[in-house]
């Protein structure tokens, strides 16, 4: 069994952006990402500073906005129309969860596709579905990058996702498939979810239950990609993935913390730097 270690992973990718965006500053282009939050989710706050932190390392320049958890939906969309205008930003992103009464989909597809570095505006997400050049979105993207950093076939193969959200399980079926896997997606409606999960060779938990992925439910070998962040009781992060059996079985595995959650971050490191590169 092998771990792919998405922390030392995003470490590499960062470094080379950095280098790429010395060269960008080089021929003036100065890449530079608006994050905009609403409220104060706890969780929310720890991604927004690992993005922050992501873009000062490279030489991106960040400008956060934090709104009222009051803020109303006028006042969300005008700020980022405010944002699409403004010739020296080149992504946009707008921290979900948002606030009861807030839609996000509303708010992403305010984005201007060209500055949606999240790859959320339904623009993106049909491009994506065309298999087209876009924005595409960050955690399915580092799961590809992630399976490709150990020369992991995925054409052919069965790859089996549970979890059908908009921002990892959908846009990642059209990643694998655009890589010729064989594709099944799974749900809380899924019945003989064991049986389907068991014929997977390359299987993806994206569910936001600790450890539900268990030995049982994994073929010899498979590579599992554990992309949950769940928080116990004592304040440590575990996945969806029950890591210390699973990985007597599986080839490949992620781990939680270091797998999926630094690639996450380091592929939208990657979009600001596309986005910046698309306005030369
Ligand atoms: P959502 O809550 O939006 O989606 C969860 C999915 O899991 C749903 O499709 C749901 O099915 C499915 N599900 C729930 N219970 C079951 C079950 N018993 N059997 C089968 N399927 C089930 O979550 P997200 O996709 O936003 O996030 C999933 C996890 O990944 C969370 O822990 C989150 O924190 C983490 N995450 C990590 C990221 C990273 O960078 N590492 C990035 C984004 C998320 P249904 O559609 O039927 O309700």
């Amino acid at each position: 069994m092998q771990i792919i270690d998405g922390k030392e992973l995003a470490r590499i990718i960062r470094s080379n952006l950095k280098e790429e965006v010395e060269q960008l500053k080089e021929k003036g282009i100065q890449p530079k990402l608006a994050v905009i939050m609403v409220g104060d989710d706890k969780a929310s706050k720890v991604y927004v500073r690992n993005k922050s932190k992501a873009c000062e390392e490279i030489g991106i320049l960040y400008e956060e906005y934090l709104l009222e958890e009051t803020t109303t939906m006028d006042e969300l969309l005008s700020l980022i129309n405010k944002l699409n205008e403004d010739e020296t930003i080149n992504g946009i992103l707008v921290q979900s969860p948002l606030p009861k009464g807030l839609d996000a989909n509303v708010a992403f597809r305010t984005i201007s596709p060209k500055k949606d570095v999240d790859g959320f505006n339904p623009i993106n997400v049909g491009k994506l579905s065309l298999n087209q050049d876009c924005f595409v979105s960050c955690t399915p993207y580092g799961i590809i990058k992630m399976l490709e950093s150990k020369n992991i076939e995925i054409e052919g193969k069965h790859a089996v996702i549970i979890g059908r959200s908009n921002i990892v399980g959908k846009p990642l079926i059209q990643c694998l498939l655009n890589k010729n896997a064989t594709v099944t997606v799974c749900h809380s409606k899924t019945q003989n979810l064991g049986e389907i999960t068991k014929t997977a060779d390359i299987l993806v938990a994206a569910i936001g239950k600790p450890k539900f992925v268990t030995e049982d439910m994994v073929k010899d070998n498979a590579v599992v990609i554990d992309v949950g962040i769940n928080r116990t009781d004592e304040g440590k992060l575990v996945g969806d993935v029950d890591f210390e059996n699973v990985s007597k079985k599986a080839s490949y595995i992620t781990p939680v913390p270091g797998g999926v959650g630094p690639m996450t971050v380091a592929m939208l490191m990657v979009n600001v730097v596309k986005a910046a590169k698309n306005n030369m």
